[in-house]
């Protein structure tokens, strides 16, 4: 399913989880989703313990639908996790949003996750119909079922015991009653930073901009393989298993993360721009005007247009408030399409030669609304630039890119994506172009849907993995 009236693909989820000392942590803790709703706008959820009970509340919407200051002030403790979910695995229901609740015995379990496991049928297959339809409802089942078998067992240890099952990308945030718990799988596909607040006070959120949003100084990032516990005594680190080549998701730094996170060292921001910049020397056009598609293909735009000299021109504007409605539009206004979202500044466009610039072009079809809307502006040339490769491969590790020949790229050449999508020209930046654009330090990264390349085997999956 594409993010809707975005055509990108759409993002996994985004934790959060926090103990600060003598706090009403739900407080923080929204405005920490806050700052991750760009990665789940289906639902959200917050589960806290003020050191005996656990509460949790969850629904679905946007943040601000589902929590309102009621909600939120029976929210009673200072140590808790939250969660922005997009489905994509699982439908789209209350029981499946998160964070995920199970009670032990007399000890209670929360669990938000984002990514994907790559052996979901296997784990189903072992815990039976109980543990659940989703891959974070299996996870949760199994952390479960340590607990039950000894129920002195530490939160950390349960989790420890349990994370060889687990297959694929997973950022888990889990609590139980007295301790909050943040892991990353072996790869860190998905990212995962660590803050400190006042003198005794953790945080740790998807991303760094939600520890900025809640007053946190970034400490650093929790490392691929890594599990963080957070309690009373403090905050203890461990590496419960084997290492493994650090594969953090390429497509965090190309669309997912907000431009103001940084990531592994980098900010996303300046990541974009030098995208850009490289793309213009890789792929230069002959034109009047650089316009982005925005606002993800902002920064690189700028960056190209500072390369090549040429002007910089907002000629597509966004209707904001256009996110996630609930009311379908009629079929009158459907027709409309892209028009909901964007609509074109004829003054800029009309008789130009156009570099438009795009992130991504993942399935083409919101890409070619977009052309034909520049060109009803009167753009004499369309030169459709992206700077991210071409998206060929299916994502397993947390994106709903699931289905192959859903991917224009997938079995299309470039010429063959110019002709579909009516350009004058294309371009993509290269693989080694988006690399060199990406900190080098000790980093490598998953590039699995731009070059096929998938970091662990695909397990469950149905797909046959040909060669475009
Ligand atoms: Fe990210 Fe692509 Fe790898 Fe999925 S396959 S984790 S979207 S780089």
């Amino acid at each position: 399913m594409n993010s809707p009236l975005t055509g990108k693909p759409g993002e996994a989820c985004g934790v959060f989880g926090a103990y600060v000392p003598g706090t009403h942590i739900a407080n923080l803790i929204y405005f920490g989703l806050f700052a991750l709703q760009h990665r789940g706008q289906e639902s959200a959820g917050i589960a806290v313990s003020d050191g005996h009970r656990l509460t949790a509340y969850k629904n679905m919407g946007l943040l601000s639908t589902v929590f309102d200051q009621n909600t939120l002030a029976g929210l009673q403790g200072d140590l808790g996790i939250g969660h922005t979910r997009y489905s994509t695995t699982g439908s789209s229901t209350w029981e499946n949003a998160q964070p995920a609740f199970r009670a032990v015995g007399h000890r209670n379990l929360a669990l938000g996750h984002n990514g994907n496991l790559t052996n979901t049928s296997a784990l189903a297959m072992r815990l039976g119909s109980a543990g659940g339809t989703t891959d974070s409802e299996l996870m949760t089942s199994a952390i479960a079922e340590q607990i039950t078998k000894d129920e002195n067992i530490s939160l950390a240890e349960a989790i420890a015991a349990v994370l060889t099952e687990f297959e694929g990308a997973y950022t888990l945030v889990v609590m139980d009653d007295s301790t909050v718990v943040g892991v990353r799988d072996p790869h860190g596909f998905r990212p995962l930073s660590l803050g400190r607040i006042g003198d005794d006070g953790w945080v740790i959120a998807s991303e760094t901009a939600a520890l900025d949003l809640v007053g946190a100084t970034f400490e650093r990032d929790v490392e691929p393989g890594e599990m963080v516990v957070i309690s009373a005594a403090g905050l203890a680190s461990s590496f419960p298993q084997e290492s493994a080549p650090s594969r953090l998701c390429v497509f965090e730094y190309v669309y997912f993360a907000r431009p103001d996170s940084n990531l592994a060292g980098q900010n996303v921001q300046a990541a974009r721009v030098l995208m850009g910049r490289r793309l213009a020397r890789e792929a230069p056009a002959d034109a009047d005007v650089v316009v982005p598609v925005p606002e993800s293909g902002i920064p690189a735009a700028q960056g190209f247009a500072w390369e090549s000299g040429i002007p910089y021109e907002d000629g597509l504007i966004k209707n904001r408030y256009v996110g996630r409605t609930f009311i379908q539009p009629e079929q009158m206004l459907r027709d409309q399409g892209i028009r909901l979202k964007l609509n074109p500044i004829k003054d800029v466009l009309d008789g130009q030669r156009i570099v438009l610039i795009d992130d991504s072009v993942v399935r083409g079809t919101t890409t070619a609304q977009l052309i034909e809307l520049v060109r009803s502006a009167g753009a004499r040339e369309v030169h459709l630039r992206i700077s991210s490769p071409p998206y060929r491969w299916p994502c397993f590790y947390g994106m709903d890119t699931s289905d192959r020949d859903s991917l224009l790229a997938a079995h299309r050449t470039e010429a063959e994506i110019a002709e579909f999508l009516e350009v004058d020209s294309l371009g993509y930046l290269t693989l080694d172009g988006l690399e060199s654009s990406l900190p080098s330090a000790n980093q490598t990264f998953c590039t699995a849907c731009l070059s096929g390349d998938y970091p662990t085997p695909v397990g469950d999956s149905k797909f046959v993995l040909e060669q475009p």
